[in-house]
């Protein structure tokens, strides 16, 4: 099922808290100089225009950057993400938003290596030229040499297959975001098998999963079904507002991430209390974060 456009979702609550968590995971990774693969199964189109059709349709950038935009008490993880998506926006007015894609190539390094997916036609093409524009734009500047071809790769096809031809990396380092549309149910079976398989070949590798909390069962389930995965694990859902009585409009996400860097419990810890009180519409706005292994079957729940 193609229909899904990721533009009509660009920068709301929930592609703040993918976004920010993925940052900080890349920030981790850079601590060593060793390269890194950072690979995105369902890429999108990489750079989003909120002014545009799509984006100002239901304007649900206005449930997440937006209301960052012009804090200024800002926590260090979230002023980053928020500095990353001003960066693009040198006028001063929020135009432009980020897609993971972009986010990842602004945080790697030039030894890293961008490995991306997206099976949509349209937005596969966006994204290849969304990239051509960034690469011409960082090798005008001299920060990096035009590198695409190998620095960055963009097939257009099926990420959840694709994954394992990639794995394990060369350096034996790497992030994986997987970030599906979920439109179709089967979407939360193939991230758990496209997941389990992974695992076998990489076991040390980071997997970070963005997921709705919806009613249908596959959702409410799905992260007690990772959790049995054979990995360490974190869970951080953010909730913005108690759900409507008609279950319309998205209220509530989670990112699980495998194998998460022991600095990312700590981080959250202090960001999500801010992000709930900056991004929360009424009572029912909360977080939680929970961390476990499948091992010893040990879990640990906090939030707010
Ligand atoms: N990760 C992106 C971001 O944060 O900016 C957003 C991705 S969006 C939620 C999901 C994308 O997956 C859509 O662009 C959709 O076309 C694409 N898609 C759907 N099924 C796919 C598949 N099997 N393999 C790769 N991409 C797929």
């Amino acid at each position: 099922m193609l229909s899904y456009r990721h533009a009509f979702h660009a920068g709301n609550h929930a592609d703040v808290l993918k976004h920010f968590v993925t940052i900080q995971l890349l920030q981790y990774l850079n601590q060593k100089d060793t390269a890194y693969s950072y690979i995105d199964t369902h890429s999108g189109a990489g750079v989003y225009a909120l002014d545009g059709n799509f984006a100002s349709k239901n304007a649900e950038f206005d449930t997440g950057i937006g209301p960052l935009w012009d804090r200024t008490d800002l926590p260090a993880p979230l002023k980053e993400y928020v500095d990353l998506v001003k960066a693009m926006n040198p006028s001063g007015k929020m135009r432009y938003y980020p897609g993971s894609p972009y986010c990842a190539d602004q945080v790697a390094r030039e030894q890293d290596r961008l490995r991306l997916f997206e099976l949509h036609p349209a937005d596969a093409k966006i994204l290849a030229d969304n990239f051509r524009k960034v690469e011409a734009h960082a090798a005008a500047q001299g920060v990096r040499p035009t590198t695409r071809g190998k620095r960055v790769i963009i097939t257009k096809g099926d990420g959840f297959q694709g994954l394992k031809a990639l794995l394990p990396p060369p350096s034996r380092r790497a992030l994986v975001l997987c970030d599906p549309p979920y439109e179709d149910k089967m979407d939360y079976r193939k991230v758990k098998d496209m997941l389990a398989e992974a695992l076998g070949r990489f076991p040390t590798g980071t997997y970070a999963v963005w997921y709705p909390l919806l009613h249908r069962m596959e959702s409410r389930q799905f992260a007690d079904k990772l959790k049995q995965l054979p990995a360490e694990w974190l869970n951080v859902t953010l909730t913005t507002h108690t759900p409507m009585p008609d279950g319309f409009g998205l209220h509530s996400s989670g990112m699980f991430i495998l194998n998460p860097p022991y600095t990312l419990e700590p981080m959250l810890k202090q960001v999500m209390p801010y992000l709930v009180q900056a991004l929360g519409k009424d009572e029912g706005a909360r977080f939680t974060l929970e961390t476990g292994t499948q091992v010893t079957g040990r879990s640990r729940l906090s939030g707010a």
